[in-house]
């Protein structure tokens, strides 16, 4: 366990230069005080958890204090929003502050969202607002915690400092962490601006760090840009089959790890609906739940084009075609075994789409669906489950099918099928009314709820005692919340 001033830094990305990033300084915020800490995350850093409630912490994670070691920089980058390109965005509100590894050899960038202006603010004030940075940190753990790749979080630092929004807000700074930051936006900033050694050099940064094994292929760029494709088909797979919709997939909000990234308004579906938009300025529904998956698709050609100077035009192709394939494959694979599958039939697809209409027509929830198909039997539990269909019938055809196919894929007993269900279908999600509840009284000083819902978003598989409200379908008020783009 180390304490906060053992860090080790090794900032490989701010050597590449002032090419690639800004040097700039955090921009304190006043009067900082602990919101939430992540104690898994800071396990990744080697760090003591009681380290969080000394004043040092939240002086580091809200620019009043910097390691020597450190070297925050901005960095600079580009990519297609809705569709068009912006040729230049850049970090306007974060700073990398520079690299930590930890006992194990892994490297974490330690990236402070919120740290004030940049050379790539443009109109903004350079600020993150308490409500962005809870929803962040919770949602960048309580994926994690699903099994759904993602960038962490270390903490949420409060403050006094006042920012405007529609209203005025607080400021506040999320601590992110992620192996890397650099986006497909990152390529993209080098193809379009014409300069090609640069890209290169940002290639071979990405190459030797973060894919060593391609170095070994004969094309080790064409390896990568594939490896690419293969982690965000999987990604992607795991958003459509736990409900989560990212909402803002621009090319610049999309990790080269193939991590979810950029939490913005973002929600996991409560009622199961295909052409759920969470964004509200989204009014095309480029991307809607059902949409991310071309989306996935589409971003990964954008990246393919800023990557022709390497990789032949064929070659590139081929790759983006193993994209659907592969997506089908996880997502499908995952939904046999949230349904308690343990074999694969030809017929799975049509069971698992047939179930998913009926759930839209009648609105059910999608989570504690799968829950409660788990408790019990599937004779008894699609028996319970019925009374939330309204069409009876499609339901009881839908049900008859699935006892047969359950009956077919293996003699087990009703806990063996308890077990393995509820260990892939979580009982707790961050529903948007969850998170809406901790922030109002986050907001007016209690962090205590935040902290909680932290806790039990951790462990979702697992059901915990005296968190039966966690559980719940949305009341009212809570079901069709428009939560704010600004952030
Ligand atoms: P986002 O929609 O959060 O992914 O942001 C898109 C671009 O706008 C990125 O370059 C951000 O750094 C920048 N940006 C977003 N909000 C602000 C802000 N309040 N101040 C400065 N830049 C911002
Ligand atoms: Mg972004």
């Amino acid at each position: 366990m180390k304490a906060l001033d053992e860090l080790t830094f090794d900032n490989r990305f701010a050597r590449l230069g002032d090419a690639f990033s800004t040097h700039v300084l955090p921009d304190p915020l006043d009067e900082p005080r602990l919101v939430v800490a992540s104690n898994a995350a800071m396990a990744l850093l080697d760090l003591d958890p009681a380290v969080a409630d000394t004043p040092v912490f939240a002086e580091l994670f809200s620019g009043h204090k910097l390691w020597a070691e450190a070297e925050p920089r901005a960095m600079v980058y580009s990519g297609h929003q809705f569709g068009g390109y912006s040729p230049q965005l850049g970090d306007g509100r974060g700073l990398l502050l520079g690299e930590v590894y930890n006992a194990a050899g892994e490297h974490w960038d330690l990236h402070l969202k919120g740290a004030g202006m940049t050379p790539y603010s443009r109109m903004g004030d350079g600020r993150a607002v308490l409500r962005s940075s809870i929803r962040e940190f919770l949602a960048s753990e309580a994926l994690h915690a699903l099994g759904i790749p993602s960038s962490r979080a270390l903490c949420v630092i409060g403050s006094s400092t006042p920012v405007w929004r529609e209203k005025q807000e607080r400021g506040a700074m999320v601590l992110r962490l992620a192996p890397s930051h650099v986006r497909f936006g990152h390529f993209e900033y080098f193809y379009y601006t014409k300069k090609p050694e640069q890209q290169a050099e940002l290639a071979e940064h990405v190459l030797n760090l973060h894919y060593p094994e391609c170095r070994e292929q004969p094309e080790p760029y064409l390896a990568m840009f594939r490896e690419i494709v293969e982690r965000n088909a999987e990604m992607i797979a795991k958003w459509q089959a736990y409900g989560f919709c990212h909402g803002v997939m621009n090319t610049d909000n999309m990790s080269i790890l193939g991590i979810t990234f950029d939490f913005g308004p973002f929600a996991f579906l409560d009622d199961f609906d295909a052409h759920f938009i969470c964004n509200h300025s989204d009014h095309e529904g480029r991307y809607s739940f059902s949409n991310q998956v071309p989306i996935g698709q589409w971003n990964l050609s954008a990246l393919a084009q800023a990557l022709t100077p390497f990789i032949s035009v064929d070659a590139l192709k081929e790759a983006l075609g193993l994209y659907l394939p592969l997506y089908q494959a996880h997502y499908l694979d995952l939904m046999r075994r949230r349904l308690g599958l343990t074999t694969a039939e030809d017929d799975d697809q049509k069971l698992v789409e047939r179930l998913l209409k009926l759930m839209q027509n009648s609105g059910v929830d999608y989570t504690l669906f799968f829950r409660r198909l788990g408790d019990e039997s599937a004779a008894l539990a699609v028996a319970k489950l019925r009374d939330d269909f309204v069409d009876l019938a499609g339901f009881d055809a839908w049900a008859e099918l699935y006892k047969a196919r359950v009956e077919r894929d293996g003699d087990y007993s009703e806990e063996q099928r308890r077990e393995r269900m509820h260990a892939v279908n979580p009982l707790y999600i961050l529903r948007n009314y969850l998170a809406q509840n901790a922030i109002a009284a986050a907001e007016s000083g209690d962090y205590s709820e935040v902290r909680r819902l932290h806790e039990v978003l951790s462990k979702p598989f697992e059901e915990q005692a005296g968190m039966e409200q966690y559980a719940q379908r949305p009341p009212d008020w809570g079901k069709h919340l428009e939560i704010s783009c600004s952030s």
